[in-house]
């Protein structure tokens, strides 16, 4: 009987291990993916133009070796099952994934295909070391990232999995219209092209131009906002289009690459926290005694990037010209709205949401939830000092001349604090608190 590879975050076909323990079976393979509002009218524009072009390269890819991708719009359970009725599929396999909605998803799916007398099997592939493979003694997850990095790294991981060579669709299935169609169907709007091209072609090409060329220097530059000389890959392993366990091996045999694996650790962290902690997105993972204001006024400033601080408006503007913010950039705007403005973590986190190509809620709230001390961090108090941290990590500011354009004419220590220039420019605002340095 059929199987139905039902893809998600997953859309490449070299490591994928549910599309390859498919193949292995001999039965007619049928991927599918389902454009689901539930998702994508929470989806930032951003996201949503990286997934379309995502999608038409996955088509291409699995036509390429004589197989096909089925697109349906509508509830993912619905239409899953729908199809495995038609085509007369037996089993769905499907990758893990740790968000409440996809948790809530897959039990569904398990649930709903059971009482139909279809199996469903879940396969890792999203992260490095599947949630859960890695345990500390006497608990259920990590909580804390050095340990868990010490255990990550000494871990075998799973073997890469070699993409299917030949596949063919079950006759009389129909692959649907065009991404672009799928996606109006689910009421999404005329897209832009992603800023960076999306697709499993295009994010190899990436990984490999920042292995050759990036990675040996990573340690020395990933702060540095202005060389911005990280590996902007985000979004290629937000959507799969990457498989973070090759990723990983192969970035082990470049120089520098160790200290670069060591952030897909961090992501690996935030998503078994996440696996355990589903709530992430809502609740405080560990609770601390903060009084939160309300201020729309504020709130409305740091989202337009227009707070006088610099360091922070610069980030800001950088999240909603590129869909995209220099990790450094991220913490201290995240830093700023929780710490000095005492604006609520799930605001923020939000805002990021529903603009950044990579946006995922593990690694979003983890790092949210991190700066704002109610997460991992195990400095829940420490206190970031702004105006430090645009000095050392935007030495010239170049950062903050190349996203402030009412800066660009401040030059010396007067671009992070410009409120101290002898005439301070005229169109940017004073800082909406007072930084307490
Ligand atoms: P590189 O520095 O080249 O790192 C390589 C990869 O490692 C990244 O692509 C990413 O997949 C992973 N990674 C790096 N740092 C982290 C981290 N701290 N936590 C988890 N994974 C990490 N990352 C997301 O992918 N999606 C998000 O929604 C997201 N939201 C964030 C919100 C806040 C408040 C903060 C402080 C960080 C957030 N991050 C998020 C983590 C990090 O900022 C981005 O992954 C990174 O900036 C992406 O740029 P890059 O690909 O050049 O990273």
């Amino acid at each position: 009987r059929p199987i139905i590879v039902l893809f998600t975050r997953d859309l490449r076909v070299r490591d994928h291990p549910a599309l390859a323990a498919a193949a292995d079976r001999g039965a007619p393979v049928v991927p599918l993916f389902v454009v689901d509002p539930a998702i994508t009218s929470r989806a930032a524009r951003n996201r949503i133009a990286y997934l379309c072009e995502a999608l038409a390269g996955l088509r291409g890819a699995l036509r390429a070796v004589g197989g096909g991708l089925v697109l349906r719009c509508g509830d993912t359970v619905r239409e899953a099952l729908c199809l495995a009725h038609e085509t007369g599929a037996g089993r769905i396999h499907l990758s893990a994934d740790v968000s409440a909605l996809a948790a809530a998803r897959s039990a569904r799916l398990r649930r709903e295909a059971a009482a139909v007398g279809v199996e469903v099997a879940e396969f890792p592939g999203v992260t490095v070391v599947a949630p859960g493979e890695l345990v500390p003694a006497g608990g259920d997850h990590y909580k804390v990232f050095t340990p868990f990095w010490r255990a990550w790294e000494a871990h075998r991981w799973r073997d890469v999995v070699a993409a299917p060579r030949l596949l063919s669709l079950p006759t009389g299935v129909s692959e649907g219209g065009t991404p672009e169609d799928a996606l109006k169907g689910a009421g999404v709007g005329e897209l832009s092209p992603s800023r960076q091209p999306g697709g499993e072609q295009e994010a190899r090409r990436r990984l490999s131009a920042w292995l050759s060329n990036g990675c040996s220097s990573y340690e020395r530059l990933h702060d540095d906002l202005a060389a911005a000389a990280t590996s902007r890959l985000s979004a290629d392993l937000r959507f799969g289009c990457l498989s973070p366990v090759e990723t990983a091996r192969a970035a082990l045999e470049h120089p520098g690459g160790r200290s670069w694996v060591r952030q897909l650790a961090w992501r690996d962290f935030h998503h078994q926290v996440t696996a355990a902690f589903p709530g992430i997105a809502v609740r405080d993972y560990r609770p601390r005694d903060v009084r939160w204001r309300d201020d729309e006024d504020a709130l409305e400033a740091w989202r337009g990037g227009r707070t006088g601080v610099p360091i922070v408006d610069a980030g800001m503007r950088q999240l909603v010209a590129e869909g995209f913010m220099h990790n450094r950039a991220r913490m201290i705007a995240a830093a700023f709205l929780t710490r000095h403005l005492r604006l609520h973590w799930r605001h923020g986190a939000a805002h990021f949401h529903a603009l950044l190509t990579d946006g995922d809620v593990a690694d979003n709230c983890g790092n949210w939830q991190w700066v704002a001390g109610t997460g991992n961090d195990t400095r829940p108090n420490r206190r970031f000092n702004l105006l430090r941290q645009s000095r050392r990590f935007d030495r010239d500011g170049d950062y903050i001349r190349r996203h402030v354009a009412e800066l660009a004419g401040l030059s010396g220590p007067d671009i992070h604090a410009p409120w101290r220039a002898r005439t301070p420019p005229v169109d940017y605002p004073i800082p909406l608190t007072d930084l307490g340095e």
